[in-house]
């Protein structure tokens, strides 16, 4: 790690010397729109090569949709901000410039209710719309900004150098960045205070906040004992806390039920966490013991720790003790599909991924699951029409295109087969991928007229913007 920033200071100095751009016109006018959209692009880029991101499109989609229900009515509400998480069992949440959220699984862990995940997100949220990162860099006379424009240049580098190329492979170097860009006690007080309004406005308990710091400060089983690492970059001094505590007689008392999914995905990440063996024991033994907060999400992270385990019957149980308990909702109608799969009921799977959409039609874990088994019993077309279909809603997703390219493999076409990985690759921000699978599509024989003139045009569009791209950081 130490080398890597050292790497990176070393390169930011010879960079600076030489090939950056004039920053000039950014002491005035902090950093542009368009600055920011590409090093979120860079960062996003990072993320997605990341082995600890959360690759998990119901999870993922739960964090997206609570941060956007919490954005709703603050000045970056038309943003498109990116969230994801990480795997990492140290509690913490961060925002990065050009709009990007990440939140470590720790963090979700810790929360033991949907307000006390939220306080944290609301936070972060209004770091980013009071422009507290553009402000430290201006105020810094862009010397944060360089390491920014660093980073992104050790990225488009590290193609060349195997050695880079390795250590920028982790997002942690990213975040020992963002840990450049202290913000102030004024920047923290202002964000728990924007923060309060946020939560307020979305429904979400504001007492939460402080419930929240207590545990964090506490710290927890999760992180070992010591600081979590997000008091570190937002330290929490008592100033702080009786700044919140005045103004929490402000906000009449609210009572929240959290919703099911809440606990559902907290489940789903406990099931994913550990060796499987190792998670079944620890899983089993809340259970039996009563020591968790909400016992259908224990049961429901247990159920596919079972089915990592390849232990179906048990599965199945688990899932038909939930289902006398609770309403069914998106989550858990899809692991009833996943559980119909492994006992080999592909019928009834079948039918309750298309009831599922019926009932919730964006939930993206029923289109994958339907596509994926259609392509595995050769039905091709359909699987098409159905990626087409959900294509035209998502135009960005690229796990629909790496569907696509696999059914396009299966019927052997191999033009279409690289167009679509190609688009996989690009909305996960990797540009010289997938220009390189362009070039692929447009030597292929297969294509008619139409086709190769799309991919034509198509790769003179993504070349024009990775020139751009590279050129104009
Ligand atoms: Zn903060």
């Amino acid at each position: 790690m130490k080398k890597l920033l050292l790497l990176i200071y070393f390169l930011s100095q010879n960079l600076m010397a030489n090939d950056l751009p004039d920053l000039g016109s950014y002491t005035d006018s902090i950093v542009s729109d368009v600055e920011e959209d590409k090093i979120a692009k860079q960062i996003l880029y990072q993320v997605n090569q990341s082995p600890i991101v959360v690759r998990d499109v119901e999870i993922d989609d739960y964090l997206t949709g609570l941060g956007r229900r919490l954005m709703t009515g603050t000045s970056i509400a038309h943003r498109n901000i990116e969230f994801f998480i990480l795997n990492d069992s140290t509690i913490n949440a961060f925002a990065m410039l050009g709009g990007v959220i990440g939140v470590h699984t720790g963090l979700f862990l810790a929360a033991n209710t949907e307000s006390q995940l939220a306080s944290v997100l609301g936070h972060e949220i209004a770091h980013l719309s009071q422009k507290h990162l553009p402000r430290i860099i201006a105020k810094q006379q862009r010397d944060s900004y360089k390491s920014y424009l660093a980073l992104a240049f050790a990225l488009l580098l590290s193609r060349s150098n195997p050695e880079l190329a390795s250590a920028t492979q982790t997002i942690a170097s990213a975040s020992a960045i963002q840990n450049t860009l202290d913000f102030t006690r004024k920047h923290e007080k202002e964000a728990d205070r924007e923060g309060l309004k946020i939560l307020d406005r979305a429904g979400f308990d504001v007492r939460a906040s402080i419930e929240f710091f207590k545990t964090m400060q506490k710290g927890n089983q999760f992180s070992g004992g010591t600081a979590p690492a997000f008091l570190r970059t937002h330290p929490i001094t008592s100033d702080r806390i009786s700044d919140i505590q005045d103004r929490l007689s402000e906000y009449p008392y609210k009572q929240r039920i959290d919703s099911d999914y809440f606990y559902y995905v907290k489940g789903k990440i406990k099931a994913f966490l550990e060796e499987e063996k190792t998670i079944i024991t620890i899983l089993e033994r809340n259970i039996k013991n009563k020591t968790y907060i909400n016992e259908a999400g224990e049961r429901f992270g247990l159920a596919y720790a079972y089915l990592r385990n390849n232990m179906i019957l048990k599965a199945r149980s688990e899932l038909e003790y939930i289902k006398k308990e609770k309403t069914p909702n998106a989550m858990l109608l899809n692991l009833e599909a996943i559980i119909l799969v492994q006992e080999g009921k592909q019928k009834e799977a079948t039918q309750l991924y298309k009831k599922g959409l019926l009932m919730f039609p964006n939930h993206r874990a029923f289109v994958y699951g339907l596509a994926e088994h259609y392509i595995r019993s050769s039905k091709i077309t359909i699987a098409i029409d159905l990626l087409q279909d959900y294509l035209l809603i998502y135009p960005k997703d690229p796990n629909l295109y790496e569907l696509m390219a696999k059914a396009q493999a299966v019927k052997g076409k191999v033009l279409l087969q690289h167009e679509n990985l190609a688009e996989a690759f690009y909305y996960r921000y990797n540009i010289r991928e997938a220009i390189s699978l362009l070039d692929l599509a447009a030597r292929a024989q297969d294509g008619n007229f139409y086709e190769k003139s799309r991919v034509e045009s198509r790769l003179k569009e993504l070349k024009k913007e990775w020139e751009q791209f590279s050129k104009g950081l």
